[in-house]
């Protein structure tokens, strides 16, 4: 394990806890039960479970427990919010508003509605990676019927104002739906402080398990009608069908209960480990900063090169540590990240950015570690260009 690269990939996935693991473990044996089975003890017992963990996840965004929808994570919350209410509201209206810097499984479901005839506003982003809210207020017509904003952004951190986008929704009768995935267990969030109706949530960025995660669904204040996008025995409420899958869900309650409780502490020791590698990294001349210096996530710094090639500078970093360059979910092609050249940068800038995403088991001898070796493969990149 020693000398396999420095993982700083938060971002894109987080180990899983061994609290969690130590929680989920009874439920793939002994714990087997099907938590829909009603006449004996093993459904019981899981059922039981399930609720706990759905008590949980409610109480981490002062919600309640019939309010938590269970997925296979935040892309599938994602498009059973869009898609639910695109098909629920669209006598209503064809309009939905949401922004240029979200995660694909935002915008993809966005750009498939619009080849049924509804029409997407994308707002663009200020150069710290925030909305402007003028825009947005700009942006709502009498047939908007969702808007879609994200709480923190998966490549730069950056942390939108929720409750101000929240109640420009309500004051309008329009929902209100943000992608969490990034946020839930990192900052504090309270779907009625911020007035929010729909929120994604997923359990493998923050220390629990892959293939799990929940749909928040306001039942009052307004109660948000949902169409189900997966049809079949009628589970959670009806809005989404299929077996519960009891170790994951087990896992995903205790990695959230994990992270409210440490909340406060980790971001703090976070806070240092990103402020130390940028105070190494910002003496080199020509690297920036991509999104908001402190309204964002604490264990993220993404940063641009200038001066350097994109793909070299990953080939340099690759040995000593395991990050990101744009988004890991679109990796595999060779577009500029969507997200930063949002933020006007050129695609050089895009293509020459790293995304640090910094987590819980990482260390301050890691940081030091790293941050003298981005210096070093930076100079002699640099060098190298100068003697071609
Ligand atoms: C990871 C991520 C998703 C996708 O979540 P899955 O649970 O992997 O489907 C969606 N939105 C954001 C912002 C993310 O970071």
């Amino acid at each position: 394990m020693s000398n396999r690269p420095i993982y700083l990939d938060n971002h894109a996935t987080t180990p899983v806890d061994e609290r969690v693991l130590t929680a989920m473990l009874p439920y793939f044996t002994e714990h087997f039960g099907n938590p829909s089975s009603i006449n004996h003890v093993y459904g019981w017992e899981t059922e039981a479970a399930v609720k706990k963990s759905r008590e949980i996840l409610a109480t981490a965004i002062n919600a309640t427990p019939e309010e938590i929808i269970f997925t296979s994570g935040a892309t599938e919350a994602n498009n059973l919010a869009i898609k639910g209410v695109a098909e629920a509201y669209f006598q209503k209206g064809q309009h939905i508003i949401t922004v240029a810097t979200e995660h694909s499984a935002v915008l993809d479901p966005c750009k498939y509605l619009q080849t049924l005839g509804f029409e997407i506003t994308i707002l663009p982003v200020q150069k710290d990676g925030l909305i402007d809210l003028n825009q947005l207020e700009k942006a709502f017509r009498s047939d908007t019927i969702l808007v879609s904003v994200m709480a923190a952004n998966n490549e730069i951190g950056v942390l939108q104002p929720l409750a101000e986008i929240g109640e420009m929704c309500r004051g309008r009768g329009v929902i209100f739906h943000s992608d969490a995935a990034q946020a839930i267990g990192k900052i504090p969030l309270d779907v009625q402080a911020m007035q929010i109706d729909l929120m994604s949530l997923t359990a493998h960025k923050v220390y629990g398990p892959k293939g799990i995660g929940a749909l928040y669904v306001r039942r009052r204040n307004p109660r948000v009608q949902l169409a189900p996008q997966q049809h079949g025995g009628g589970h959670e409420r009806g809005m989404r069908s299929g077996t519960l899958y009891t170790p994951q869900i087990v896992g995903f309650g205790k990695a959230v209960e994990v992270a409210v409780q440490v909340q406060a502490t980790e971001n703090q020791h976070l806070t240092q480990l990103r402020q130390r590698l940028w105070e190494q990294l910002s003496v080199l001349e020509g690297i920036y900063l991509n999104g908001h210096p402190t309204q964002r996530l604490a264990g993220n710094l993404n940063i641009s090169v200038e001066g350097v090639d994109g793909a070299a500078l990953m080939l340099g970093l690759q040995p000593i540590m395991a990050v990101s360059s744009g988004s890991a979910c679109s990796s595999t092609t060779t577009a500029p990240s969507h997200v930063l050249t949002a933020l006007g940068h050129s695609e050089q800038l895009a293509y020459a950015s790293v995304r640090f995403g910094i987590g819980r088991f990482n260390t301050a001898e890691e940081i030091e570690r790293v941050g003298q070796h981005v210096i070093s493969t930076i100079q002699s990149l640099r060098k190298q260009k100068l003697i071609v």
